[in-house]
């Protein structure tokens, strides 16, 4: 499947000194349409309907409500969905024997087990349990790795794939850019650096060691942004006209605040994504994406 493509309607055009705003909403329902076409053809042409089974454990309220949008979106572009909920106290014997279950069964294209786990089950061994090929968010060690290797068909985590088709959408040319990258966690920092080399980008990974993070980001014409420290990048750390691209979701006093000082960068940089409605919605947009993919890599195109 191609990328989401350009067009004025995502990234709303700037008044004169101020960014463009990269519209996560806008960009995430062109891939939720490109979903919905594919799984039309995987339908007509191979009588198969993608299937997402979904493992909650617990009863932690946000995983529920993300469980939730995740099945819902599922149902919007043709996805089956099959949900289990597991109570707290399930032993790793009980989630790994569902999870076998489910990498055994056919009409099961992708597997999503939701995180955190509760205390007592190690999310790394329960996920070293999805079988690599129904592993839609990505994280498989194998995934992980063939990613890192920069294989082609690589499944890559959903928030970072977000991101690249964010910065397709406004129209980013990687190549041979400067691309800083601030974090370095397994779900987002890894994998988006290794992203970015697959698209030629010239990567530099900051992380909480880097020294003089300010020096570094201004030296790149693309910034992003994953640290969890609100308002982490500030207008004197970003190159004039730099793409700036914030994952960070942290929960203030003063409600939902990114990594990024939008107002401040807003005037500095060329295009720049808001929190809310930026990379956010990419990301069950990339999961609906990745479980379209597996159900065609099963039947073996
Ligand atoms: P994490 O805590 O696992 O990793 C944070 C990384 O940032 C670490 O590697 C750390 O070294 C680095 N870091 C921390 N403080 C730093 C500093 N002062 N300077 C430079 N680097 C610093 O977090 P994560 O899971 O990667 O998530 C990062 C942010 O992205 C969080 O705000 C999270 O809520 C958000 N997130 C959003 C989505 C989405 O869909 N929008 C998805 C995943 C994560």
């Amino acid at each position: 499947m191609s990328g989401a493509g350009g067009g004025a309607e995502a990234v709303t055009a700037a008044p004169a000194g101020e960014a463009r705003v990269i519209d996560g909403r806008a960009i995430a329902a062109r891939v939720r349409e490109r979903v919905r076409e594919e799984t039309g053809r995987l339908w007509t042409e191979h009588g198969v309907k993608p299937g997402l089974a979904t493992i909650l454990v617990g009863d932690d309220p946000p995983s529920e409500l993300y469980v939730r949008r995740k099945r819902e979106a599922s149902a919007e572009v043709g996805i089956l969905s099959f949900h289990h909920s597991l109570p707290a106290d399930t032993s790793a014997e009980v989630l790994a024997a569902m999870l076998a279950e489910l990498n055994a069964e056919a009409s099961v294209h992708g597997i999503l087990l939701q995180l955190p786990l509760p205390a007592g089950l190690d999310p790394g061994a329960m996920t070293r349990r999805i079988a690599p090929e129904k592993d839609v968010d990505g994280l498989h060690p194998v995934n992980a790795g063939l990613l890192a290797q920069g294989a082609p068909d690589a499944v890559a985590p959903c928030t970072p794939a977000g991101v690249i088709e964010l910065l397709r959408a406004a129209g980013a040319a990687l190549s041979g850019e400067r691309a800083v990258v601030i974090g370095r966690s397994t779900l987002v920092g890894r994998p988006m650096a290794s992203l970015l080399l697959k698209e030629d980008a010239t990567v530099t990974h900051c992380h909480s060691r880097t020294r003089d993070l300010a020096a570094v980001c201004l030296e790149a014409e693309v910034v992003v942004a994953a640290a969890g420290v609100p308002r982490l990048v500030t207008a004197d750390m970003v190159a004039p006209g730099a793409t700036v691209i914030d994952v960070g979701t942290n929960r203030t006093e003063e409600g939902l605040v990114g990594d990024v000082d939008f107002e401040a960068v807003r005037a500095i940089a060329g295009a720049i994504t808001p929190v809310p409605g930026g990379v956010g919605p990419m990301t069950i947009a990339m999961l609906l994406e990745n479980t379209v993919r597996a159900a065609r890599r099963a039947l073996g195109r």
